[in-house]
This record gives C-alpha cells, sequence and structure tokens, in this order.
C-alpha cells in the first residue's frame, strides 16, 4: 500500500517543538508531515536585525527537525503561490498554520485560507501565540478591552491550558521535496556592519529559551519588581527574543511564573503582568489594526509632529548629548535589544523633547531590534506617544536626566555604552563603533555631543506644543 498523502506544516513565527498545536494537529491525522517555511511578502518587508535574527532561529528549528528524522523545506515567493505548487509536487491534503494577528499576517493567511479551500486542500489555523486568543477576552458587555487593568484582572482567572509536548518521532514522507539553501538568502544582508557583532548577543532557539526561562525563574524572579526597572541590572527574563519567534510557547512561560507564584516567589505576579501585557497588545491589534500604522487616538494625527529631521538623525545615531538616550540606542545597535525602561526614555525624548512622529522611532525598532514584534512595538510607541489606548498622558514627560538618577544611579549602564569621555571605556561601549555602518563617520576619538535639546529644555518645548494644539481641539 503506498504511503498517505502529506500535510503541510507551515511554520512563521512558533519555531520550537513543545507545546506546539499546529504541529500536534498535523501529526494526530496520522499523515506524513512536511514542515515548510516561506521566505515570502511578509518576511521580505522585515527590519535588517529581525530579518538576520529569524534567519538564525531557522537555522536552529532546521537542526532541530533533523535531528527527528524531518528535513525544514525553504521555499521563497508569495506565500499561496508557494503553498499550490508545494501541494501540487506532493499532494498534499491540508495546510496547518499557527495563527498571527498583524494586518499583514492576517491579509495573508485569510487570502491563503479561502483560496486553498477552494482548491480541496484543508486549511486550518491554530492558536499558539498568544495565551488568549483575542477574540476569547471581552468586557463584561462584550467588547474588547482599551485599558490594561481591567484586561489583566479578566484574564487571570482564566484558565489556562497545558503545553503539549514535543513529538518523539516524526511522521515523515517517502519522499521530501526539494528546498532552497538558507545560506542563499543572506538574511543578514541588510546588517551593513553589525551582523557578528549582534549576533554574540543573540540566545537562539527553543533549548536557549526554556534555559533562559528557567534561570530566571530560579535566581532572578524573587528580586523582578524591584530591580525590573534598572537597565544596568540583568533582572529580567529577556525572553522577548525568544517569543517573538515561537521557540518558547507564552503558556510554557505563564506556567512557569503561575508555579513560581504558587511556591511563594511574589516577584512572579509581577512578571505574569508584564507577560500580559504582550496579550494585551496581541488585543488591541486584533481589535484596532490601525494602532500599527496610525494615532490610536485618531485626533493626535492632527498634532505638529515632526518629521525626520537631523535631530531624529542624532537619536537614531546615539548621538542626541543625552547620555541615558544615547547608551541605549547604542544598547539596541548592538545588541538588538534594549531595555525597557530605556525603550520608555527614548521613546518620550523622541517624542517629546524632539517633538518627532512616534512612526520614525517605530521604524527604527523595527530595523533594529531582534525582539521585534509588531504588537508589542506599536503599542510600546503609542504608548510613550500619549496617543494610544491607556497610554501614558502627553503632558507627561520622563526627564531622561532624573530618570538616570533613579534608575542608573552609579552610571553602569551608561558607561556600558558610552566610551567618549572616558579614560578607559568598557569593550562594550567601544563595540558600538565596529557594528554601525562605516557612513555614519563614528569614532570613540569624536567628541561627545552637546545635548541637542537639554532634558529641562524639552519639557518645555513638549508642553507649549501641547498646550497649543490642545487649545484648537
Ligand atoms: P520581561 O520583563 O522579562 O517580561 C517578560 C515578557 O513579557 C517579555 O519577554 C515580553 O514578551 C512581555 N512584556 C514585558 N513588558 C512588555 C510590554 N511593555 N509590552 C508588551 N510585552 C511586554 N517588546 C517586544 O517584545 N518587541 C518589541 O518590538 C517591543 N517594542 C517596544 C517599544 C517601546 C517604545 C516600548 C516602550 C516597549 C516595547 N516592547 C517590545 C516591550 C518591552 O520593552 C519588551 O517586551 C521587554 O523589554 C522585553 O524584555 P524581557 O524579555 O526581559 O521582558
Amino acid at each position: 500500500m503506498g504511503q498517505r498523502p502529506p500535510i503541510i506544516l507551515w511554520l512563521r513565527r512558533d519555531l520550537r517543538l513543545a507545546d506546539h498545536p499546529a504541529m500536534v494537529a498535523a501529526i494526530a491525522t496520522g499523515q506524513p508531515v512536511i514542515p515548510l517555511f516561506i521566505h515570502d511578502e511578509v518576511v521580505e518587508v522585515l527590519g535588517a536585525a529581525a530579518k538576520f535574527r529569524l534567519g538564525l532561529s531557522l537555522e536552529n528549528i532546521s537542526t532541530q527537525l533533523r535531528d527527528l528524522g524531518a528535513a525544514l523545506i525553504l521555499r521563497r515567493g508569495r506565500a499561496h503561490d508557494v503553498l499550490r505548487s508545494v501541494v501540487a509536487e506532493t499532494g498534499a491534503t491540508g495546510v496547518f498554520w499557527s495563527r498571527l494577528y498583524d494586518t499583514a499576517s492576517k491579509v495573508r493567511d485569510t487570502e491563503v485560507k479561502a483560496a486553498l479551500r477552494k482548491e480541496g486542500v484543508k486549511a486550518d489555523s491554530h492558536p499558539g501565540h498568544v495565551l488568549f486568543e483575542p477574540w476569547t477576552v471581552s468586557t463584561k458587555t462584550g467588547g474588547f478591552y482599551k485599558v490594561y487593568t481591567p484586561f489583566w484582572n479578566t484574564v487571570k482567572q482564566k484558565e489556562v491550558g497545558v503545553c503539549l509536548p514535543a513529538p518523539k518521532r516524526w511522521p515523515a514522507p517517502a519522499n521530501w521535496p526539494k528546498s532552497a539553501t538558507l545560506s542563499n538568502w543572506k538574511m543578514d544582508a541588510e546588517m551593513n556592519r553589525g551582523a557578528a557583532a549582534v549576533a554574540k548577543h543573540q540566545r537562539v532557539g527553543e533549548r536557549a529559551a526554556q534555559d533562559r526561562l528557567r534561570n530566571f525563574i530560579e535566581i532572578a524572579v524573587d528580586g523582578y519588581k524591584k530591580y525590573r526597572d534598572f537597565p544596568g541590572l540583568r533582572s529580567t527574563s529577556g525572553l522577548s527574543e525568544n517569543l517573538t519567534y515561537g521557540e518558547i510557547s507564552p503558556r510554557m512561560v505563564w506556567h512557569a511564573g503561575a508555579r513560581a507564584l504558587n511556591e511563594g516567589h511574589l516577584g512572579a505576579e509581577h512578571f505574569l503582568k508584564e507577560l500580559v501585557w504582550r496579550e494585551f497588545s496581541y488585543h488591541l491589534i486584533h481589535h484596532t489594526p490601525w494602532i500599527e500604522t496610525e494615532c490610536w487616538r485618531r485626533v493626535w494625527e492632527s498634532f505638529p509632529w515632526r518629521g525626520d529631521t537631523e535631530l531624529a538623525e542624532a537619536w537614531r545615531r546615539g548621538r542626541t548629548g543625552i547620555p541615558f538616550v544615547d547608551a541605549a540606542m547604542r544598547e539596541m545597535y548592538v545588541t538588538g535589544t534594549m531595555h525597557n525602561r530605556a525603550r520608555m526614555i527614548v521613546g518620550s525624548y523622541l517624542t517629546k523633547h524632539l517633538l518627532t512622529d512616534w512612526r520614525i522611532g517605530q521604524a527604527w525598532f523595527a530595523d533594529c531590534l531582534t525582539d521585534w514584534d509588531p504588537a508589542a512595538n506599536a503599542m510600546g510607541w503609542q504608548w510613550v506617544a500619549g496617543c494610544g489606548p491607556d497610554a501614558t498622558p502627553y503632558f507627561r514627560v520622563f526627564n531622561p536626566v532624573t530618570q538616570a538618577d533613579k534608575f542608573d544611579a552609579d552610571q553602569s549602564y551608561q558607561r556600558r555604552w558610552i566610551a567618549e569621555g572616558y579614560t578607559k571605556p568598557s569593550r562594550t561601549a567601544l563595540s558600538y563603533f565596529k557594528a554601525v555602518p562605516r557612513s555614519w563617520a563614528l569614532s570613540e576619538d569624536i567628541a561627545y555631543p552637546d545635548p541637542i535639546v537639554s532634558a529641562s529644555d524639552g519639557r518645555g518645548v513638549a508642553l507649549v506644543a501641547y498646550s497649543a494644539w490642545k487649545e484648537g481641539h
């Protein structure tokens, strides 16, 4: 008897084996399963660092699958075109995938699902990228949440399902379809000089993610609430990098936090709350998709934001003359990540001190972050700019100097990332100059700039602009 026709498991941001509902469902059909990744229209437009980091993740999952006797098939092209040809080549009867919620993915997936079904192919989407499907959490009146705290109060009472085990054996087809070669895709091509520097800071793949979670729960969770705002300390989990590519499931992170809380580690409650901010961002991106591109409170579209000026360029290059801001921008350029407190400070400085459109910051983060996430990034930017749901009011301007005094009093963070002016600059600070494009012509020997807008002047400028705008509304 010939082998049964295969199922295609279309992998996207779910590059793991454990707790993978779509994978489990595909294997449960009893048919052979072909894991497929498509360098499609959504991947094509990713920022430089996100694309580079995705490449590392693909390399890792490909090895994991190989160890199980499976091959990760790589193809490039429009998602539907590729799926249609792999179905034709293999005789696959179904395509399974894990759901995503950003607009580009939703548009693609809706089109693919309808087209496949029309062609007589089973098209099944599964949960796994978030804890709670965005449409399963609603207010008492049946609407969606616009404010975080009531959202948290609702979801904390919801049941989170148990994690599914990783497959022990892979149902391989008799013949594997042909695959592109990952190295030929050159997913690091847009990284300028930075790829080698940034690579050192990545902890890629499922095992790294699980180790990270275990270490965090064992060592740092108790101090999380107290120390999580100090960028000079390593007091947070660092899991955003892994969650964004689905190298670990949010459910696995949730259960580890919940177990720690049950065992009396009270810091774990705060950790769960932060994980739920990620959920909230997905709730919002699903229900109010314009959050990605337009001011969530639309009235803010008329705010006289500045466009892309030399001020924004100084901000991007870590040359504002405000050490906390510059340290953070350099940290992001070299490591692909930035501490959450620092994200708030640089976001506030750009949108308030420099009166610059939040979308300019959002785009730069999308290009530089290896933990770039469409939902968390959009929500974070709208939060700092004051135009989002449950946002910090515009008139609440973070002062980057007093913030540094409070959260980096010993200046360990600033010293880690600023080289200029120090007789013995740190290795990390110097690494910035190796990572940035040559065209920026930066070196540690060029004097550190004076503030382009000082911490105190900026507040006044922002408040005047805000009052003038407010009067017109
Ligand atoms: P931990 O403190 O260990 O928290 C655990 C997990 O909870 C995180 O991994 C993350 O998944 C989630 N989480 C924590 N804080 C937030 C938050 N404020 N919003 C949403 N989820 C949260 N996060 C991203 O993952 N990708 C982004 O592109 C991104 N862009 C941001 C842009 C701005 C302007 C701001 C203010 C925040 C942004 N964040 C983003 C949220 C946050 O800064 C990061 O999730 C956090 O710094 C990740 O570090 P960690 O994994 O050590 O977090």
